[in-house]
């Protein structure tokens, strides 16, 4: 098979390696006479599997002792209601930073419970741009401070974090999790969906300082609870037994090539070249602030749409899928995920000198 080269933006690109190994072991795991997508979420095959996939996971991003770590289902959608049901205190603030579609989904659901302060809101900038971390100080009377690390489809993404003191400091980061090191200490929760850089669309991961739940509201259905997911070590109800086990080969696959501080350095690289040559050409534009550029979603524009539309079908007929940009925002996108080869990278760059070398 020739692979297509994967630029969707999520779910996304997998290493093959654990494609392969979940397809040997789709029947049967490990000589077990069973599968992983087949055994009790109560019983030890899964469990051994669960507890190593969240030891790895603390071990790769250098979760402190005190946080926990586990897997949720319902995406990262879920978490922007969860947030804002468990510890949007009453007669508080919780401060958001609207930093384009993603923080402000979050924020919108945070206003059905509470009330919202936007510390910072991109809408002029057309959420190209971020505020200077060392500037960001939350509200006196703030239940928390979120933001979202990389904003998926505007292309921005924090190079820094902000030190909110006492206030809790909440980020999502479902689009650049383990694709560089994190100071986690500085945050009381992060939490995202798995299938950009993680494995298969299912799971939710949340790192969640233990001490977090005592702000907790009282009075929460089952599921909403922090407090009871926390009690169960996120084994409360089923949970995405597929999409775990994915991620638990994902992170061997990431330990093997380097943990967070390799894949911040593939990214890196991968992120350069794009944006190099975006920068040395007069075709090609950027629309980001350089200051927070992204190096997971590359979002570029053409001299107009209907180019814009000639470049996406063209890289189609080449082998090279979902570099349209989000219809929200139109332009084009390329999502290099972690697992996404620098080859591929290679290789679009080409296409995009060929590209305009004949219709620049
Ligand atoms: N946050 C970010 C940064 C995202 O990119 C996405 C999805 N693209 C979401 C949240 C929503 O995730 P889900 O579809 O898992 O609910």
């Amino acid at each position: 098979m020739e692979r297509k080269k994967n630029f969707f933006a999520g779910p996304s690109v997998l290493p093959v390696e654990v494609l392969e190994q979940m397809r040997d072991q789709m029947v049967e795991y490990n000589n077990q006479g069973i599968s992983m997508v087949e055994a009790s979420h109560r019983g030890g095959l899964f469990e051994d599997m669960y507890d190593e996939c969240v030891a790895l996971f603390k071990e790769l991003l250098n979760v402190p002792e005190e946080y926990e770590l586990y897997f949720l289902g319902g995406g990262a959608t879920l978490q922007f209601a969860m947030i804002p049901m468990n510890f949007l205190r009453p007669n508080t603030v919780a401060d958001y930073i609207k930093s384009g579609t993603w923080a402000n989904k979050a924020a919108e659901d945070a206003e059905l419970f509470g009330k919202v302060n936007y510390y910072y809101d991109g809408t002029a900038n057309k959420f190209s741009s971020l505020p200077k971390a060392s500037e960001v100080h939350p509200s006196a009377n703030s239940s928390y401070l979120y933001l979202c690390s990389n904003e998926t489809i505007g292309g921005i993404e924090w190079q820094d974090f902000p030190d909110t003191g006492d206030v809790p400091l909440i980020g999502d980061m479902s689009s650049d999790i383990l694709s560089r090191p994190v100071p986690v200490e500085k945050f009381s929760m992060i939490y995202g969906g798995v299938q950009k850089n993680l494995g298969p669309a299912g799971a939710t991961f949340i790192i969640m300082k233990k001490s977090l739940l005592e702000k907790q509201n009282p009075k929460l259905p089952a599921y909403m609870d922090y407090s009871k997911h926390s009690k169960e070590k996120g084994l409360y109800n089923t949970p995405p037994v597929f999409s775990i086990w994915g991620v638990k080969l994902v992170l061997d696959w990431i330990k093997k090539n380097g943990g967070a501080v390799g894949m911040q350095k593939r990214a890196t690289e991968k992120s350069a070249i794009l944006y190099d040559l975006i920068d040395s050409s007069s075709f090609f534009r950027s629309p980001v602030d350089p200051a927070y550029r992204s190096k997971m979603n590359i979002v570029f524009r053409l001299p107009n749409e209907d180019l814009e539309k000639q470049f996406v079908t063209e890289a189609t007929k080449q082998g090279m899928l979902g570099l349209k940009g989000h219809r929200s925002v139109g332009g084009l996108r390329a999502s290099v995920y972690n697992a996404l080869p620098k080859e591929d990278v290679l290789y679009l760059a080409q296409f995009m000198k060929e590209f305009e070398r004949k219709n620049g």
